[in-house]
């Protein structure tokens, strides 16, 4: 039997974890954070209200995906967007009303959340075989076999790793002997982990008061803070919550200040009477130690993602770089992180 290491316990970790060892392979996941899902990161407000931190939509084209929800049984449901959209163009100006064209695409998010997707494939694969706060630091090649070190300086042997780490944090804090070549260690410094710089933000709230007066709860203001929000309410529709992005310019605010400023906006579009009587919480990513490391300089989004050079096994092949960034179509997406899964599987 093959014995995999695999480093990462957010949806590619998982999704490959479960695929190994429904072959029958000995698998065991290494994560660094003290909770699997990486990017997926589900919160409940006012008890009952998940709200999304992170990854939240898809599509009909992201077909890797959907084939995963197929395969575990989990629903999704269409995105609301039924009623007046906002546009916010400068700050000293009242918002523009719109209405937005049905879109060609329905998008969808998961019922229950996207966290949903984590916990079906951690009670399939057995949280036995799930190691939380427990970062892989080294890996070395050793008479034909890889040897793993984690931060407990404790050694895990395994016939293959697949590192699912956000290539740039990799590349910076783990090592390796003997070296990574030169090209791959150069192209995943320059690799962009999507979605690590961005703010987002959810409320909860008593009554979906933006639908009860004709709004979609969709915004898109250049006045900030709130740069696009949607409407986040529930699968069946008996939790109420709004969801968006902050304006990077708000990081330096403590979560009280942006909490007010973010109400103070709201006021401002939706009336004075807009209830404050919800659970307010924010996440800025790039503090996410286990899935952003900073740039040198600029990086545009995408770069580098889906290179061809993370289709090469190194270490005599037995050393693979999965992850969604890895992937050759929506990398930085779920699907991609479920396509880069898929292809480690078959491979292996
Ligand atoms: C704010 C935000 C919004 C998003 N919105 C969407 C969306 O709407 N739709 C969409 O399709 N995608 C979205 N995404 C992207 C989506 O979340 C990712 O594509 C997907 O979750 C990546 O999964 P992954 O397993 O490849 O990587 P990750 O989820 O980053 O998992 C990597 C794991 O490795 C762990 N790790 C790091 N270092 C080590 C180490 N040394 N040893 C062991 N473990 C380690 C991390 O803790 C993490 O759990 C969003 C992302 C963010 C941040």
């Amino acid at each position: 039997m093959k014995n995999i290491l695999i480093a990462g316990a957010g949806l590619s970790g998982l999704t490959l974890a479960w695929r190994l060892r429904n072959k029958g392979y000995e698998v065991n996941i290494l994560e660094a954070a003290d909770k699997a899902g990486g990017r997926i990161q589900t919160v409940t407000l006012n008890g009952d209200t998940p709200v999304e931190m992170g990854a939240t939509w898809f599509g009909e084209k992201h077909v890797n995906l959907l084939s995963l929800l197929g395969e575990l049984g989990i629903g999704k449901f269409q995105q609301y967007d039924t009623g007046i959209a906002l546009f916010e163009s400068m700050s000293f100006v009242p918002a523009q009303h719109f209405d937005i064209p049905p879109a060609e695409e329905p998008t969808f998010r998961i019922q229950g959340g996207t966290s949903t997707i984590i916990h079906t494939l951690l009670e399939k694969i057995g949280s036995e075989r799930l190691f939380l706060n427990t970062a892989v630091k080294r890996i070395e090649e050793q008479d034909g076999n890889l040897v793993a070190w984690d931060n407990h300086h404790r050694e895990w042997k395994a016939d293959a790793v697949v590192l699912t780490i956000p290539p740039r944090l990799l590349v910076n804090t783990v090592s390796f002997s003997p070296e990574l070549p030169g090209q791959l260690s150069g192209i995943m410094q320059s690799t962009h982990t999507w979605m690590s710089e961005s703010v987002k933000f959810g409320l909860a709230f008593e009554t979906p008061y933006w639908r009860n007066n004709g709004y979609s709860g969709t915004v898109y203001s250049q006045a900030g803070p709130v740069v696009e929000m949607y409407d986040h309410c529930s699968f069946k529709g008996d939790a109420y919550a709004l969801k968006g992005f902050l304006s990077g310019s708000v990081q330096h605010l403590d979560e009280a200040e942006r909490k007010q400023q973010v109400m103070d906006q709201l006021k401002k579009l939706f009336g004075n009477n807009v209830p404050m009587n919800g659970d307010y919480i924010d996440r800025i990513w790039s503090r996410e130690k286990f899935v952003h490391y900073p740039y040198d300089g600029y990086i545009i989004p995408h770069q580098n993602n889906g290179h061809s050079i993370y289709r090469q096994a190194f270490m005599n092949g037995k050393l693979w770089i999965a992850g969604t960034e890895t992937a050759p179509a929506f990398p930085g997406y779920m699907d991609g992180a479920v396509t880069a899964a898929n292809s480690i599987a078959g491979r292996l």
